[in-house]
């Protein structure tokens, strides 16, 4: 990726290791005024899943044969990029508290 023209006239750099967020992401950084451009597709995604954590889902399991069902809403599997068939780490944390883990990569 090359540079991209700045609004202060200068070219900003590309740069793939930015915060946003507390998030890793990466975009176009100009040394000379200290303008950020983030990658729009992943700042948006950021912005959801941040919101998506201050969200409250109240889901109800289902019963296939003798075991649970939990059905992710789609929104959350869009916005962690969950996919049919991918595995997850899945953890009992106390009593009451479940964990899943999707898998990094793709
Ligand atoms: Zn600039």
């Amino acid at each position: 990726m090359k540079g991209m023209k700045c609004i202060c006239g200068k070219i900003a750099e590309y740069n793939k290791n930015m915060k946003f967020n507390s998030y890793e992401i990466d975009g176009w950084e100009c040394k000379s005024c200290g303008e950020a451009y983030y990658n729009p597709e992943k700042a948006e995604k950021i912005l959801l899943i941040n919101k998506l954590k201050k969200h409250k889902f109240y889901l109800k399991l289902s019963k296939v044969k003798s075991n649970l069902i939990l059905r992710i809403p789609k929104e959350v599997g869009d916005a962690l990029n969950l996919k049919k068939s991918q595995e997850v780490e899945f953890g009992i944390k106390d009593s009451n508290e479940i964990v899943i883990h999707p898998f990094k990569g793709s």
